[in-house]
């Protein structure tokens, strides 16, 4: 393998000289604007220089000097501040487009050039004094509770009586309301009692055009244009490349000061155009993989895949995730198809941002769309995620195993009644570690533990892909009542929060979101995306018991073990329940916890079953049903139900 590893970039990669300097880009100061791009292959390049974002023409068109490792660079005297500026290359007797550097910070309308800025006027006031939240007196991955959220369909509904609807700045709303009086956006969230914010993309996208605010339009975002800078849309004047920056801050401060982390949701592993990119317009062909017949590679099914181990990609991968997170305050990402991505580059990216910021949040995706010409061995796929440096991988193991196949419209899980997936929510119960009383032959998809301890596992049985959990359980159980299947949404969220690893949740699903049936929403229109806020009020008694499960996870450490050692030693599967339930024990006392012991029992089964209950007088800690009490020798527990007992 390590031989492998040395021959993959050279077979891949032309032999462009690689620049370890850390000054591509543009660099501002008051006396002097330095810029450097990097392209080998050209034969000339230039900077050009526009007055306004939207002139055709530049007013000024300066050659480059060559620099060292394929660089080009100038210098531009005097305070530049707010001229605008692209980069055009020659290669081969051909001018190409005029773009953007891959590395540009501020931008113009649909990301297509870049402003010369002072980073110090992009500060909202209050900034430099913004701090991140505690979540965990130990910073451990496992205290997180993620929260899955699109920026436009916090606000956009007019049920969220947010101000600036689809904004960064609507997020950043204190004490709004729904018709009903209910808390909503950033208020609604502090109330959940969750501890990250995941964002879906929010770097600067292609799809949404900036120029037309109020045409219909809508995204999730996966499809990069500028990596670096914010997208306009979300900006209330997408036009002047500085307001994005500070607004975006604004929002991260106002979470931050409501007890909320922020993760990025980044896509490194494609581009959102191709042949126009700006890594393609200034070093063609060598930010992609391809195949041997020399075509794209397509990992992605977006068209093209970006290849990590090209050191120069590798490198802008590092250097951009640390940019965001010095500049915005990060506390996390999420990586998109990681599983495109080698492990080599994911583990310099963990390293270098922990150097940082050692509490830093790190999971992605660990599969791919397609089929990709570097080895799965060598990538950050699910099954290799004990390779990498502390990032946590979805486990469509229990995700799936809840709920059915997320590629199976008619398929049922666990908690809609299927006996047989039991193992897999054991499987997902354990995070993925090896325990000696799972039967890896009966899991759906993973037959070997691949986890090494529960933080390198994201638990979760909802995410924007795919229906939604409450649309899941309408359409593959059509003959369920509404009763029924709001029993089965709160015993799937019951066995996230209570599952062993890093609960994911994804937002609305506390009251039960609806996307009308929609399986891929990326680009549906508000009227399926946004958050109806309406549902809040409607299904009360869902959110209580969300907040309940948070709460009760956040107060117990036996829910948040951290080493696979503890999941192995403190958690005890109870033998011989009724077919369709589990229930297991936890070793509160040796977890530090107040409850000494801890019993769940599941029944994913429509009828009422009876468990026997270990030694012991259990109090009821929550039950779905509300019910409180004593139990001693047996609990019977209703069809879709959970509940949680301790001693
Ligand atoms: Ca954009």
């Amino acid at each position: 393998m390590p031989l492998l590893l040395m021959i993959l970039p050279l077979l891949i990669h032309t032999g462009h000289p690689v620049y370890q300097g850390k000054d591509l880009g543009l660099h501002y100061t008051v006396s002097a604007s330095h810029f450097r791009i990097w392209s080998p292959p050209a034969a000339a390049a230039q900077l050009l220089l526009y007055r306004s974002a939207g002139d055709v023409t530049a007013y000024k068109i300066i050659d480059l000097q060559k620099g060292e490792a394929g660089t080009w660079f100038t210098r531009l005297d005097g305070d530049q501040k707010g001229i605008w500026y692209n980069f055009r290359v020659n290669i081969n007797g051909q001018w190409s487009q005029a773009v953007p550097d891959p590395y540009a910070r501020a931008v113009g309308v649909n990301g297509k050039k870049a402003l010369i800025f002072d980073p110090r006027d992009t500060n909202p006031k209050g900034w430099t004094t913004d701090k991140s939240p505690v979540f965990s007196t130990h910073d451990r991955p496992t205290d997180a509770i993620i929260y899955e959220l699109h920026i436009r369909d916090a606000s956009i509904d007019p049920s969220s009586g947010i101000t600036h609807k689809g904004k960064f700045l609507g997020l950043a709303e204190e004490g709004t309301h729904s018709p009903e009086g209910l808390s909503t956006g950033l208020s609604h969230l502090k109330e959940l009692g969750v501890t990250h914010i995941h964002l879906l993309p929010f770097f600067d996208y292609n799809s949404v055009d900036e120029s037309r605010p109020d045409s219909p339009q809508y995204n999730w975002g996966y499809d990069p244009l500028n990596y670096n800078a914010p997208e306009g849309s979300y900006s209330t004047n997408p036009y002047d490349g500085i307001t994005r920056i500070k607004e975006l801050k604004q929002m991260i401060a106002a979470l931050h000061r409501n007890g909320l982390r922020v993760v990025m949701d980044v896509v490194y592993n494609h581009t959102g155009v191709t042949e126009t990119s700006n890594f393609n317009e200034l070093v063609p062909g060598y930010y992609y993989r391809h195949k041997s017949d020399g075509s794209l590679s397509n990992a992605t099914a977006c068209g093209n895949e970006t290849a990590s181990e090209a050191p120069m990609m590798r490198k802008f991968m590092v250097e951009s995730v640390l940019y965001w997170a010095r500049e915005y305050h990060i506390d996390g990402f999420r990586f998109d198809l990681m599983g495109v991505h080698d492990i080599a580059t994911m583990n310099l990216l963990a390293d270098s941002l922990r150097k940082v910021r050692p509490d830093i949040l790190l999971y992605g995706e660990g599969w791919t769309a397609g089929d990709s010409p570097v080895p799965g061995s060598l990538r950050a796929l699910k099954k290799n995620v004990s390779k990498l440096h502390n990032i946590a991988v979805f486990s469509d193991d229990i995700r799936d195993g809840i709920k059915g196949s997320v590629f199976d419209i008619n398929d049922i899980g666990f908690a809609s009644g299927r006996a047989d997936a039991a193992e897999s929510i054991k499987f997902g119960v354990a995070a993925a570690c090896q325990h000696p009383q799972i039967d890896y032959s009966k899991v759906n998809y993973s037959k070997q533990p691949y986890a090494w301890s529960p933080d390198e596992v994201i638990s979760y049985c909802e995410c924007h892909d795919n229906n939604t959990l409450w649309d899941k359980l309408a359409l593959s159980c059509p003959d369920a009542s509404e009763e029924t299947r709001i029993k089965m949404h709160k015993l799937a969220l019951t066995i996230v929060l209570t599952s062993q690893g890093i609960p994911f949740l994804h937002a609305g699903t506390e009251f039960l979101r609806t996307k009308k049936g929609v399986d891929n929403s990326y680009k549906s229109p508000d009227s399926i995306n946004a958050l109806d806020w309406r549902s809040k009020y409607q299904h009360q008694d869902v959110v209580q018991y969300v907040k309940e499960l948070i709460r009760l996870r956040r107060q117990h450490p036996a829910f948040r073990m951290y080493t696979g050692a503890q999941v192995a030693e403190y958690l005890h599967f109870d033998e011989h329940t009724p077919a369709g339930t589990i229930a297991y024990t936890l070793n509160g006392a040796a977890m530090m916890d107040s409850w000494k012991k801890i019993w769940v029992g599941f029944n994913g089964g429509d009828t009422t079953k009876e468990f026997s209950l270990p030694a012991g007088a259990w109090h009821t800690g929550l039950a779905m049903d509300g019910s409180h009490g004593t139990h001693t020798g047996s609990i019977r527990l209703q069809g879709h139900s959970a509940v949680i007992l301790y001693l």
